[in-house]
């Protein structure tokens, strides 16, 4: 398939079947955001959950964080982002629309109308969203949509080390929303103005963190591949030293292979001490931690790998998209659509089929339905013709369906169907449950 083709096919799809949908779309769209549908709303927390289960419940070094969006200005002037968390901004001055400067065309001309050597000069555009805080509009009520989910990890550092009282090397994750006022967005949830990311700070000794920092650049691509992404669609790129931010002495990209060409998921750096040592400057409290095993006092180094879920939620989309011809059960074939995705990110992991909408059927599958209910999410479907039902399982991505027929009546027992397989298999509903469990796990 044309890879252009890939990208409108799975939009299409997003929208077709509740996945995604344009945001405000009734007036008309709003510039590049997105609603997250019924399926969309359980596959991207599917993909946080993930993240949290191997960032945190599977780890005895990392702890959890919620903080809050909005925060003292303050912290970001001691993160930099107030000074440096710009773009170059070019505007056409003919059509008198905006560009990042870095990602114009070589010809020169505008992407927007097409006039050669329109733009003006480059000029530093804060991509940090302002607000007032409370009901004066003044400079001194200024305050900032979080760019980042980082700072609120780091002013938190001394708090969440003293309550757990863990020691380096240990991190601090969270998920949440972050904003960026981006000139161009664009290519779907990819680059989008509002977006979540899910990111770690992991704070070690000095002398230990390049060593840290390997291990979490494997660590992350190994993330990706274990929840589908193949190999050849996933790589780990080192920046160059002229990429590096001043404070940084590593930084890696966990890059995809989109549509359009690789692109970034997530960035894993070496941040040194910059930021506890900033925020100890600017707010006048010591943020450095004490080894009373070797009777010293340092400022933690800080490896972080930092993820954004909607752009990892594209990216299982795309890898897991496949159209096959398969037997129409009529001697020729047929169009099935479907989506790969691990089961741990499959938005519904079983649905319940009656074979068809008969008095005696139904009342058996709900009663299978509420058996399952409590432990996976489930889709009861009972329209159309069975092989119909499949096939709008196997589009959004359903690993197993449970058919009940007449059988069912006299033995007790149901059909499973695997959707990558199609087999068939037949179980007791009274193990059906642990059965399904297994097949998930
Ligand atoms: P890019 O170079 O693509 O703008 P970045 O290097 O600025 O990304 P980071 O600041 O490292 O991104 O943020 C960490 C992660 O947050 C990114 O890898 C990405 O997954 C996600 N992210 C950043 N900006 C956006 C955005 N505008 N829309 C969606 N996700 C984003």
């Amino acid at each position: 398939m044309a890879k252009n083709d890939l990208m409108d096919r799975v939009v299409n799809l997003c929208k077709r079947r509740g996945l995604v949908f344009p945001s405000s779309e009734v007036y008309g769209g709003f510039r590049s955001t997105w609603d997250y549908g019924p399926l969309g709303v359980l596959l991207k927390r599917n993909v946080k959950d993930a993240w949290w289960r191997s960032m945190v419940q599977l780890r005895d070094d990392v702890v959890g964080l919620d903080s809050a969006i909005l925060m003292a200005p303050k912290v970001w002037e001691a993160s930099g982002h107030l000074a440096t968390f710009t773009d170059p901004l070019v505007d056409c001055r003919n059509c008198k629309e905006r560009f990042r400067a870095d990602q114009l065309p070589e010809s020169g001309a505008c992407p927007n109308c097409g006039v050669k050597d329109s733009f003006t000069e480059a000029r530093n555009f804060n991509l940090m969203f302002k607000t007032y805080v409370g009901p004066v509009e003044d400079d001194a009520s200024v305050a900032y949509l979080r760019p980042e989910t980082a700072q609120g990890i780091f002013v938190n550092f001394a708090n969440v080390q003293t309550t757990t009282r863990k020691k380096p090397p240990f991190g601090i994750a969270q998920v949440g929303k972050s904003f960026r006022n981006e000139i161009t967005p664009g290519n779907f949830v990819f680059r989008t103005r509002e977006f979540e990311q899910m990111e770690m700070e992991f704070f070690v000794p000095p002398e230990d963190s390049a060593q840290w920092y390997e291990y979490w650049c494997q660590e992350r691509y190994r993330w990706y591949t274990e929840l589908g992404i193949p190999e050849d669609q996933l790589r780990l790129r080192p920046h160059e030293e002229s990429e590096l931010s001043h404070y940084s002495t590593g930084t890696s990209d966990v890059e995809f292979m989109y549509p359009w060409g690789w692109g970034e998921l997530e960035g894993i750096a070496n941040r040194g001490d910059f930021d506890l040592s900033q925020h100890s400057k600017f707010s006048g409290q010591d943020l450095s931690y004490f080894d009373q095993e070797h009777d010293r006092r340092y400022l933690p180094h800080v490896i972080e790998p930092a993820a954004g879920a909607d752009r990892a939620t594209l990216a299982f989309l795309l890898a897991a998209y496949e159209e096959e011809d398969v037997d129409n059960g009529k001697g020729g074939t047929e169009k099935r659509t479907l989506l790969r995705l691990h089961p741990r990110l499959a938005p519904i992991k079983v649905a319940v089929l009656p074979l068809s909408k008969n008095e005696q059927l139904v009342p058996v599958a709900d009663e299978v339905a509420s058996l399952l209910r409590a432990e996976l999410m489930i889709d009861v479907d009972i329209t159309g013709s069975i092989g119909k039902r499949y096939r709008r399982q196997d589009e959004v991505g359903t690993p197993l369906c449970v058919t009940v027929d007449f059988d069912t009546l006299d033995d007790r027992a149901v059909t499973i169907r695997d959707r990558d397989t199609m087999a068939q298999a037949r179980v007791p509903i009274d193990g059906l449950l642990a059965e399904l469990q297994g097949r998930l796990s």
